[in-house]
């Protein structure tokens, strides 16, 4: 995957293309990604990395959402869980299955946990990753030994996926492109061409060289996420926001504070929220919130008081109660939540984490809300409502049991040891620096810092020391100065805050 090959089919202008994608989060490359492989012209239009936004900030689950049976959303689990089943069978080196426990402190919890989680295994039917189990309070403890033991009766064994966000992003990108689709980031669309009422293309901004570049195409989606409200407004200046963004913080602490490779979910904290502590290329992630409003940004910062939720809720269930030294990073993201006109002012908790899918008079075709895991149902819908909205060729979707192409640097470095590793604190090496720069289109030390590595998402400290020797060698292969590197280094400073 070569960016300049890349932007040389959107300077063609012999390209016609059936669908042009706006945005690379999980919707937009899975688009690209059905789009593709159903043989349509295919571009995507990222305006930062892909993935940057919501899309490598999740709880990194691929899960059916244990806690929406408890709203009743069984059709919405149902879903999930087919889609789990067929993402760890696309990706499988990426998306994995997890042991979660959800530990009881009165006996009625057990039961009741047990039932639910019983349900959660039978709707996934053939999907199922092994049924649940009821484990006493000495087997919790030995799959969590940093659990609060005072009063634990037992608990319940379940298991969900865990995949890395951003690596997956990459994969699909890789992998829309390996089936014919131009996949472009750092590439903004600034403005939607329209003739007589109809849209017709878009106006792209390359974020390196700064040139115009204008697409035609037959059908718009637009899959920006929290963004949705602004491209909509590019088409029809006066619509009505339909986005709620809520902020999810974690906390990254290390592994002791769970101290095993079992996950735990507390369904129901005393403020009714769900907590996960997951164990996450040895760390543990500790989250999540739901915070709003908050306004839309593409690097939301995690508030105080979020922090100190997450540290005192988390101080109720583990025997080594976290502190804020211990913190060694923190990454919020924003869910494009779907707010319709009648849904007043319910909570954001509240509101359905199901998918919505809107056309404009114009024929802007919006595709929004939803989760990772579902991610490739969404794009099949909206690329049905394409190809009838565009008048192509009509072709059965493929992408059901399409192998993603999902080699993840983090296998590479299990095989080589510990020879050039970034820091000691990471599990990166200087070789996955080069390949991200040279086969997966990162231009910007953060692309290479935070997505095409984790290593902000890992340890804040860690990616700031190994910073300058990173940029360095992005300098080196990209041909930039000095005064790039000391850029790149200060925006990454600012960004991690
Ligand atoms: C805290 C949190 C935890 C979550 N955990 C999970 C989980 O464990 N499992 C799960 O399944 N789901 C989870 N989700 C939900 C999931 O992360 C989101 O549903 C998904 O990432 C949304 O993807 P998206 O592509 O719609 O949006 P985004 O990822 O926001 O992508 C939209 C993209 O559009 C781009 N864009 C905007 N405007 C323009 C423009 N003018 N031109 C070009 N590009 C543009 C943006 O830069 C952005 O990259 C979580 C969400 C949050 C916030």
């Amino acid at each position: 995957m070569h960016r300049p090959d890349q932007l040389a089919r959107l300077a063609d202008s012999s390209e016609k293309w059936d669908i042009l994608i706006i945005g690379g989060g999980a919707t937009g490359l899975a688009v690209a990604v059905d789009a593709a492989s159903r043989g349509y012209r295919t571009a995507l239009l990222e305006q930062a990395d892909f993935s940057e936004s919501t899309s490598s900030k999740s709880t990194k689950l691929i899960h059916g959402g244990v806690r929406y049976l408890r709203s009743g959303e069984i059709g919405l689990v149902r879903e999930s869980l087919r889609e789990r089943g067929r993402l760890l069978r696309n990706a499988p080196r990426l998306v994995k299955p997890l042991d979660f426990v959800v530990p009881a402190y009165r006996w009625h919890e057990r039961f009741y946990y047990g039932a639910g989680l019983t349900l959660y295994d039978l709707l996934a039917g053939r999907e199922g990753l092994g049924a649940t189990g009821h484990p006493g309070a000495a087997g919790v403890a030995e799959r969590v030994p940093n659990l609060r033991i005072e009063g634990l009766r037992g608990g319940t064994l379940y298991q969900d996926g865990q995949f890395d966000d951003a690596r997956l992003a990459v994969a699909m990108a890789r992998t829309a492109a390996a089936r014919g689709a131009a996949v472009v980031n750092h590439c903004r669309v600034e403005e939607l061409v329209k003739e007589n009422g109809r849209l017709t293309g878009v106006v792209v901004r390359d974020g390196v060289t700064g040139r115009d570049h204008r697409l035609e195409g037959k059908v718009i989606v637009n899959a920006t996420g929290v963004f949705t409200d602004s491209v909509r407004r590019m088409d029809e200046p006066g619509a009505e926001g339909v986005i709620r963004p809520s902020q999810g913080i974690h906390l990254v602490l290390d592994r002791r504070f769970l101290g095993g490779d079992t996950a735990v979910m507390i369904p129901k904290t005393e403020d009714g929220r769900v907590l996960f502590a997951i164990p996450w290329k040895n760390r543990v992630l500790l989250g999540t919130t739901d915070t709003e409003p908050v306004p839309v940004e593409l690097h939301p910062r995690a508030r105080e008081e979020e922090i100190e939720y997450l540290l005192r809720h988390a101080g109720r269930y583990l025997r080594e109660a976290p502190e804020r030294g211990d913190v060694r990073a923190i990454f919020a993201g924003l869910r494009p939540l779907v707010s319709p006109p009648e849904s007043g002012g319910a909570s954001s908790a509240k509101l359905s984490r199901s998918h919505s899918i809107f056309l404009s008079d114009g024929g802007l075709l919006t595709i929004t809300g939803g989760k990772w895991t579902t991610c490739r149902q969404m794009a099949e819908e909206a690329v049905d409502r394409a190809a009838s909205l565009g008048d192509l060729p009509k072709r059965p979707c493929q992408t059901a049991d399409l192998t993603l192409l999902d080699e993840s640097s983090a296998d590479a470095v299990e095989a080589a040891g510990e020879s050039g590793l970034l820091d000691e604190a990471l599990p990166y090496r200087f070789s996955d620096v080069e390949r991200a720069v040279r086969e997966e289109m990162a231009l910007t030390l953060d692309d290479v810092l935070s997505r095409r590595t984790r290593a902000t998402f890992l340890d804040e400290a860690a990616a700031r020391r190994c910073a300058p020797a990173v940029a360095a060698k992005m300098a080196e292969m990209l041909g930039r100065d000095e005064a790039w590197i000391a850029g790149e280094i200060a925006r990454m400073e600012e960004r991690l805050g």
